[in-house]
């Protein structure tokens, strides 16, 4: 069975049925709202959090402003983080 993540671990971000990870392995694209690249900062809990602390500290800025949905709402979005990645 194929293990196949669709949230940003670092920013909580629902890629809905596109799947981002699989089996460990990111997809190397880019978050369209935190920046991070999927199988590069974010393999491990440190480099997870590491690249979280990054993005708080630009005012969770979106790596791409353009899709920020209306009234977007920051700590509903970091509620979809799996746990293990908090
Ligand atoms: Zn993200």
């Amino acid at each position: 069975m194929t293990d196949v993540e669709h949230i940003c671990r670092v920013c909580g971000y629902d890629y809905g049925g596109y799947s981002i990870r699989e089996d460990g392995a990111g997809n190397h694209d880019i978050c369209d709202c935190c920046g991070v690249t999927f199988g590069y900062e974010d393999n491990l809990l440190e480099g997870v959090r590491d690249f979280r602390a990054h993005w708080v500290g630009t005012d969770f800025a979106w790596a791409d402003a353009s899709i920020k949905p209306r009234g977007w709402d920051v700590n509903e979005q970091m509620r979809n983080i799996p746990s293990r990645w908090c």
